[in-house]
C-alpha cells in the first residue's frame, strides 16, 4: 500500500485519479482549497482506510508547506505526489486592460507553476526511494492558448520543470513525469463544451469527442507505478490525436 497525494483531489481529474490509486488499495491524502465538502464525501466513499483530506491554497507557499507536511504525517510519509490543482482563467491579450493582464499572469503562474514547485520542493524531503511525481499539464503548452495565454506558459513552465526535476530527483531514485491532456469533461470545460464551440472541440479528435477523467487518471497510475521508473522525464501525451507533435 503507497500513501498518495494529490492535489485538487476533490472534483474533475483530481478526483478520478483519487479513486484509480484507491481501487488499486493505496492511501490517499485528498487535497483542496475550497471544496471542503466534496473532499470530505469523495474519503468517506473510497474504497480502503487511512484515506485523509488535507487542504490550503497552491500559490501560498507557507500553505503548501503546511499541506504537505500534513498529509506525510497523516500517512506516514510519501510515495506518489500528482500535482493536479490549477486554473484556467481567460485574459485574451486584446481585451483586457494592462492591470487586468498583470494579474491573470500573476494568478495563473503562481497557482499553475509556482505551487507544483512548491509541492515538489516540500514533497522530495518526505518521498521515499522509488517515490514518484506527476504533474497535470497540458496540451496547451505545446499547441498554444489564444485565449488563456497565461495557462499555456504555465503549462510549458510546467514541463521543463518536469524534466529538470526528472534529472535532480532521479539519483534518489524519484522518477517525475507530466500527462499532457487535451480537453477533458470536467468543470474547467463544461462551459465551454456546452457552448457552440463544443462540436468544433470535440472535432478537433478523428475520434470526435473530448476525454473522460478516468482515461487520464488510468495513464497517471502507470506513471505513477514501480514499473514506471525509466518513463522518468517523459510527457505523456493524452488527446485522442487532437494535436500531433
Ligand atoms: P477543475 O475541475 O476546474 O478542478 C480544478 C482543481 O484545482 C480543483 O480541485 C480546485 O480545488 C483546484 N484548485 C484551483 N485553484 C487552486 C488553488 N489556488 N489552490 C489549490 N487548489 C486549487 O479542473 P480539471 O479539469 O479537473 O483540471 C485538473 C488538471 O488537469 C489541471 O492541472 C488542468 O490544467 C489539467 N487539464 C485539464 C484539462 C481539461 O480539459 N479539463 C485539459 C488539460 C489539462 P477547489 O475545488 O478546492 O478550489
Amino acid at each position: 500500500m503507497r500513501s498518495i497525494l494529490v492535489t485538487g483531489g476533490s472534483r474533475g481529474i483530481g478526483r478520478a485519479v483519487v479513486r484509480a490509486f484507491a481501487e488499486a488499495g493505496d492511501r490517499l491524502a485528498i487535497h483542496h482549497r475550497a471544496s471542503a465538502d466534496l473532499a470530505e464525501a469523495l474519503r468517506a466513499d473510497l474504497p480502503g482506510s487511512g484515506h485523509v483530506v488535507v487542504s490550503g491554497d497552491v500559490s501560498d507557499p507557507e500553505a503548501v508547506r503546511s499541506f504537505v507536511d500534513a498529509a506525510a504525517e497523516a500517512l506516514g510519509g510519501l510515495d506518489v505526489v500528482v500535482n493536479n490543482a490549477a486554473v484556467f482563467p481567460r485574459h485574451p491579450i486584446m481585451e483586457t486592460s494592462y492591470e487586468e493582464w498583470q494579474a491573470a499572469w500573476q494568478h495563473t503562474l503562481a497557482v499553475n507553476l509556482l505551487g507544483p514547485a512548491n509541492v515538489a520542493w516540500c514533497a522530495a524531503r518526505h518521498l521515499r526511494r522509488g517515490g514518484r511525481i506527476v504533474n497535470v499539464s497540458s496540451r496547451g503548452a505545446f499547441r498554444g492558448e489564444p485565449e488563456q495565454p497565461g495557462y499555456g506558459a504555465s503549462k510549458a513552465g510546467l514541463n521543463a520543470l518536469t524534466q529538470s526535476l526528472a534529472l535532480a530527483l532521479g539519483p534518489l531514485g524519484i522518477a517525475v513525469t507530466a500527462v499532457a491532456p487535451g480537453f477533458v469533461e470536467t468543470d474547467m470545460t463544461n462551459e465551454h463544451l456546452k457552448s457552440p464551440r463544443g462540436d468544433e472541440i470535440r472535432a478537433q479528435s478523428p475520434f470526435n469527442r473530448v476525454a473522460q477523467p478516468e482515461e487520464i487518471a488510468a495513464a497517471v497510475r502507470y506513471l505513477a507505478s514501480p514499473e514506471a521508473e525509466w518513463a522518468s522525464g517523459t510527457i505523456v501525451d493524452l488527446n485522442g490525436a487532437s494535436y500531433l507533435r
